[in-house]
């Protein structure tokens, strides 16, 4: 608790820099202004919805206002839970009255994947900042047209890539940039686990988009991307099925897949829904190598190199990601790793590319 208290203080504002900031204030419109609170409301109060209402109990800059819901009974729940008043409660229906809330900034879709497209684009339109869970969307024609639709109503599009805040991965990320590695000519990404109930919406395609590539391969996709700080020029991939009545049709149980970057380096991921345990990343370089296991998970995420144990301290991701997006947003922050609507389309065409290597056996170029 104390690292995390410190390391939030780190991110956070400094008390000495106060006086400077409110001075600003007067001088500097809205969305400069470092001392404002990102208002959230949650769509979807599921598991993920409710790790991230828990976790934003912490947050110094974000805090829970509202939600959306199609249960009433859940609606209730977390009103009573978490403070929130009635005036703030929408379902499916009634949400686009958002527009005319001024005690909502921001939308955090946290509903199946295939939800997310029309969710944004009507927050987009209401005028509200969205926020939105990974996958961004169930391919890149909708993710092109949720970044298009929040350009037009100007308000920002996030997506909620936690582990782009995380200090182990920011710590291999500051060595690797540094050149402490040498340069890197290997990346290997392990993501899996063994899912559960074969009627939940992950294994519906119309819900899911896909199968466990979408879920949980996309951390190694993603990883490979920001462990190397390289985008693929071309893709490899190789699908395996055990159990055709669990994972039907377009519904992925188990894809590897190889990556080539300009520099030469290549990764080789595995992304599953039939094995426990896998949340690796192993990145070699020229100089050095770094192993970290977990390495996606809610944490502790450990991290180690030649040297032994890479230190750094434990956060709850989901209180670290919600407090920095409150500085993406109001104080146009940059984060290491962008976690914009641009940065999740190459993620999805990374995943149609998978897909298409995997279903033609062909190398796509991309
Ligand atoms: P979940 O099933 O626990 O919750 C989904 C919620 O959406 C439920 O409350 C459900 O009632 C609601 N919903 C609304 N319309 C629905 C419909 N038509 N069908 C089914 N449910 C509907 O799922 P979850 O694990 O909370 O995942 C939600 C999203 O969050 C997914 O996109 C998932 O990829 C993402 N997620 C991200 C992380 C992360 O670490 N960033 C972790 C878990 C899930």
């Amino acid at each position: 608790m104390h690292s995390r208290r410190k390391f939030l203080h780190t991110v956070s504002l400094s008390a000495a820099s106060l006086p400077f900031i409110n001075l600003k204030k007067s001088f500097m419109k809205d969305h400069f202004d470092e001392t404002k609170t990102l208002r959230v409301a949650i769509m979807g109060l599921g598991s993920y919805g409710t790790r991230v209402a828990e976790a934003m109990q912490s947050c110094t800059r974000a805090k829970l206002v509202g939600v959306i819901s199609g249960t009433p009974s859940k609606i209730k729940d977390w009103q009573s839970r978490y403070n929130i008043p009635g005036k703030n409660c929408y379902n499916y229906e009634t949400y686009d009255a958002i527009k005319n809330n001024p005690d909502i900034d921001a939308v955090y879709v946290i509903t199946p994947n295939a939800l997310h497209h029309d969710a944004v684009i009507r927050i987009a339109k209401a005028g509200k900042h969205a926020i939105c869970e990974k996958p961004m969307a169930i391919n890149p024609q909708q993710a092109k047209e949720m970044i298009n639709a929040c350009k037009m109503a100007n308000v920002k599009l996030l997506v909620g890539y936690r582990m782009h805040f995380e200090p182990h991965t920011l710590e291999v990320i500051r060595m690797r940039k540094a050149g402490e590695m040498g340069k890197i000519l290997f990346f290997q990404g392990l993501s899996g686990f063994v899912i559960g109930d074969p009627t939940q919406w992950r294994l519906n395609k119309e819900l899911s988009g896909g199968g466990a590539m979408m879920d949980i391969g996309i951390y190694s996709v993603n990883g490979a991307r920001y462990m190397t700080g390289e985008e693929p020029v071309w893709i490899t991939a190789q699908e395996t099925k055990t159990d055709k009545e669990k994972f039907k049709d377009g519904i992925d149980e188990t894809i590897q897949f190889e990556m080539g970057f300009p520099s030469g380096a290549v990764a080789s991921c595995l992304s599953t829904y039939n094995m426990e345990n896998l949340d690796r990343f192993f990145l070699n370089g020229e100089k050095d190598f770094v192993e970290m296991m977990p390495s996606t998970g809610y944490g502790p995420i450990r991290a180690k190199n030649s040297k032994g144990e890479i230190q750094q301290p434990d956060v709850i991701h989901q209180t670290v990601q919600m407090d920095e997006m409150a500085a993406i947003i109001f104080d146009n922050k940059q984060p290491v790793v962008p976690i914009d609507g641009e940065e999740a389309l190459k993620d999805m065409t990374i995943i149609e590319a998978i897909y298409k290597a995997a279903k033609t056996g062909n190398k796509i170029m991309l």
